[in-house]
C-alpha cells in the first residue's frame, strides 16, 4: 500500500475529494442526522462535489452529538457485515454532562488500526517496544484506554496495563500505584502510555523506591492538556531514573479524532491518515474555513466511517493547520500548529481575561512543587458580588515554604499581572491517583 504522506498535495487532496463524496452518498442514504439538518437547509448533497464545496454544509456541534448520538450513527442495513456490525463503544469524557457513546464498527476498527500504524511510523514506535499502558480503568470504556491495546497490535509491539483508577464495581481489579512501578520494572516497559499527571506520579514514586526503569525511553502522553513544564518534568524523572531514552511524544487527540502524531518532541501534530479523516480551521461563528497559518477551530469531517459519522465537526479546539512539507521529516498532508487553546482556556479573573495554561506553567516548571492546583473562588464566598480569591494550592516536600511561596507569587505575578494566595496542602488532597482518574489543575469555584 502506497504511503499517502509521500505523495504531492495534488494526490492526497484528489483521494479525499473521492472519499468525500463517498461518505456524503452514504450519509444520504442512511444518516438520520445530516439527512434531517441538510433537508431543513434545503441542501442538495448531491452539489457538495469538491473539498471546496464542504464550506456550504453547516458545522456540527459537540452539544448536537451529546443530545442524540444514536442520530449520528449510520443506518444501512444493506452494507456488508463488516461495515455495519459494532465491533466497540467508545465514550468521550465530558467534563459535565454523562459521556457521549462513539460507535465503531468492524470497518471503523481496522480503519483505527490503520491510522496507529501510520502514528507508530512517524513518531518512532517499534515491533520490539514494550507498551506500559497506564491509562485508567473508568467506568465508561475511554478511548484512550480501549485504544492503547490497538494502537500497540498496530506497532506489532507488546501490551500490559497497570490499570489505576478510582474503585468502582464489586470485583476489586483496580491496581494501586505501586502495581504499576512494579509491573515497569517487571516487564522492562520501554514506553510509559498514560495521562500525563499519572505518568509522573509513576515517575516520581518509582524514584522513591529506586526501581529499575533503565528499559523506558519514551513517554507518550494524551488525556489531558500538558504544559511545557510538565513535559520538562517528565523527562527531569527520566534522566534521575538513569532511563534508556527522556522523549516525551504528546499525542493530540480526541475520541472522534483519533491521535494525531509528532514526527520529533515538541513539534507540530501529523494528520496521520488523510484517507479517513478531512480538517478545517474555520470561524465558528460564520462557518466559513479560514486560511492556512490563521487559528480558528478544528472542524474534523470523516471520509470513510461506518459507525458514529461527523461532518465538520467543531473538537473544541483552537489551532492553525499547515499543509506544506513538513520541514522535519518531509510528509505531506494537513499539520495541526499549537499552541492548543481549549475552550474554557480563557477565564476571567479579576476583570482580567487569563490564560489558565499560562498560569499553571508558570509554577509547575517549578521541581519544588510535587503537586498543583489553582482555584478561583469568591473571597466572601456568601456574597455573590464578592472580588474574586485566586489561591494556588501546592503539596511540596521543601522546609521553607515562605520562600516557595513568595517565588510563586512573583511567578505568577509576571505571567498573568494577578496576585495569588498560595496554600500548602498534602499531595493526595490536591490529586489522589488511586481515586482521581485526571488531576484537576484548575477549578473555578464562583
Ligand atoms: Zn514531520
Amino acid at each position: 500500500m502506497k504511503d499517502l504522506l509521500r505523495e504531492p498535495r495534488a494526490a492526497i487532496e484528489s483521494l479525499q475529494g473521492e472519499r468525500l463524496r463517498a461518505m456524503l452518498a452514504l450519509c444520504a442514504r442512511g444518516h438520520p442526522h445530516y439527512r434531517r439538518v441538510w433537508a431543513e437547509a434545503g441542501i442538495d448533497i448531491a452539489s457538495i462535489q469538491t473539498l471546496d464545496d464542504l464550506a456550504r454544509l453547516p458545522l456540527t456541534h459537540k452539544r448536537d452529538l451529546m443530545a442524540d448520538p444514536e442520530s449520528f450513527r449510520l443506518q444501512l442495513p444493506d452494507l456488508p457485515l463488516h461495515e455495519r456490525v459494532l465491533w466497540e463503544v467508545i465514550y468521550t469524557t465530558g467534563s459535565t454532562a454523562d459521556p457521549t457513546p462513539v460507535y465503531n464498527t468492524t470497518h471503523d476498527y481496522h480503519a483505527y488500526l490503520f491510522q496507529s500504524r501510520r502514528v507508530a511510523e512517524i513518531s518512532g514506535i517499534h515491533a520490539d517496544d514494550i507498551i506500559a499502558n497506564l491509562f485508567p480503568l473508568t467506568a465508561a470504556p475511554m478511548g484512550a484506554f480501549v485504544r492503547s491495546a490497538t494502537n500497540a497490535y498496530a506497532a506489532g509491539a507488546a501490551i500490559f496495563a497497570a490499570l489505576p483508577g478510582a474503585p468502582h464495581g464489586p470485583f476489586e481489579v483496580h491496581r494501586p500505584l505501586d502495581y504499576a512501578v512494579h509491573s515497569v520494572e517487571r516487564h522492562h516497559a520501554s514506553i510509559l502510555w498514560g495521562v500525563p499527571s499519572f505518568v509522573r506520579r509513576v515517575l516520581l514514586r518509582a524514584v522513591e523506591l529506586q526501581a529499575d526503569f533503565s528499559g523506558v525511553r519514551m513517554c507518550a502522553i494524551t488525556g489531558e492538556a500538558s504544559t511545557p513544564a510538565m513535559r520538562g518534568e517528565l523527562r527531569r524523572c527520566l534522566t534521575i531514573l538513569q532511563a534508556h531514552g527522556t522523549i516525551v511524544f504528546d499525542r493530540y487527540g480526541s475520541t472522534e479524532l483519533g491521535a494525531f502524531a509528532q514526527c520529533r518532541e515538541e513539534s507540530d501534530w501529523h494528520n496521520p491518515a488523510p484517507e479517513i479523516q478531512y480538517h478545517e480551521v474555520v470561524d465558528p461563528a460564520s462557518g466559513q474555513p479560514l486560511p492556512d497559518g490563521t487559528r480558528g477551530s478544528l472542524a474534523v469531517t470523516h471520509l470513510d466511517r461506518r459507525g458514529t459519522v461527523l461532518i465538520r465537526f467543531l473538537v473544541g479546539d483552537t489551532v492553525s493547520l499547515e499543509r506544506s512539507p513538513c520541514p522535519h521529516c518531509g510528509r505531506h498532508g494537513d499539520r495541526v500548529i499549537g499552541p492548543v487553546a481549549r475552550s474554557g482556556d480563557l477565564v476571567k479573573i479579576k476583570g482580567a481575561l487569563v490564560n489558565i495554561a499560562v498560569l499553571l506553567d508558570c509554577v509547575q516548571g517549578l521541581p519544588e512543587v510535587d503537586e498543583l492546583q489553582v482555584v478561583v473562588g469568591r473571597a466572601d464566598p456568601s456574597d455573590p458580588f464578592s472580588n474574586d480569591d485566586l489561591i494556588v494550592r501546592v503539596a511540596t516536600r521543601v522546609g521553607d515554604r515562605d520562600a516557595l511561596a513568595a517565588r510563586i507569587v512573583q511567578r505568577v505575578q509576571d505571567a498573568v499581572r494577578l496576585r495569588p494566595r498560595v496554600e500548602f496542602e498534602a499531595a493526595h488532597k490536591i490529586y489522589d491517583p488511586g481515586m482521581q482518574t485526571k488531576a484537576v489543575r484548575f477549578l473555578d469555584k464562583r
